[in-house]
């Protein structure tokens, strides 16, 4: 869902904000970034190839208009022969800033939904091995699928909960919240220490073991308890 902004001195019609529909009410959340934390489930981190100790937290983005609503075809893109799902919890900032402390990061949560971390995984690995950026593998056209949100008012803040993706009905990623290796509060407080925050922006919180490719037609189902469940077809 976008919406469009107008003002007759832009020399052509600016791009839509992006924008999440909020579960239960007519309003909707403008996006600002797209933060997303890398290996921040060791089960994960081992089956990358990584060690699942606790180093500290790393991010890349993607872009806010890559995001895909509920219900949405994810198309498949160009240049990539091994598109990987990564389902995760997105956590959805009402307020931001620099050098947030742990213990205050809460109060900047506006709620929670489920995402994609759609990955061109060839290209992302291609990158990895020549000290490249990973643009091309995280932030390409759609890359970023997003259910509704559902506000900290209705739900709290969870800390457990189960975080499961089928690919047409069949098992394929699980994990908990409570495996998450940096925990939102903490995710929130460093990644204030290198970016300043601000109301819209998005962070998808890492993904749980069990990664894999996607093909044409797939029906991918993400769920995270408590918080709802993301449907995206792969087109
Ligand atoms: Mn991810």
């Amino acid at each position: 869902m976008n919406v469009q902004t107008t003002d007759a001195r832009y020399v052509f019609a600016p791009s839509p904000v992006p924008a999440l529909p909020i579960k239960g009410s007519d309003k909707l959340f403008p996006v600002h970034r797209i933060y997303c934390v890398g290996r921040n489930y060791a089960e994960h981190a081992i089956e990358m190839g990584h060690d699942p100790n606790r180093e500290a937290p790393f991010f890349f983005q993607k872009n806010p208009d890559t995001l895909v609503k509920n219900d949405g075809v994810f198309p498949y893109p160009d240049a990539s022969n091994d598109v990987h799902h990564e389902l995760e919890m997105v956590v959805a900032l009402k307020s931001g800033g620099k050098d947030i402390p742990v213990e205050k990061a809460l109060d900047h949560v506006f709620g929670y939904a489920v995402g994609l971390d759609m990955t061109r995984r060839d290209l992302q690995g291609e990158a990895k091995k020549a000290g490249r950026p990973w643009e091309v593998g995280k932030a390409f056209e759609a890359a970023a699928p997003c259910s509704e949100l559902v506000a900290a008012t209705e739900i709290g803040h969870p800390a457990k909960g189960a975080v499961t993706l089928k690919v047409n009905g069949a098992l394929k990623q699980q994990g908990d919240l409570n495996q998450l290796i940096w925990k939102v509060p903490e995710m929130i407080a460093y990644l204030s220490g290198l970016f300043e925050l601000r109301a819209g922006d998005l962070i998808y919180s890492g993904t749980p073991a069990g990664v894999g490719p996607v093909k044409k037609g797939d029906k991918l189902l993400g769920a995270v308890e408590g918080v709802g469940e993301l449907r995206i077809t792969v087109g």
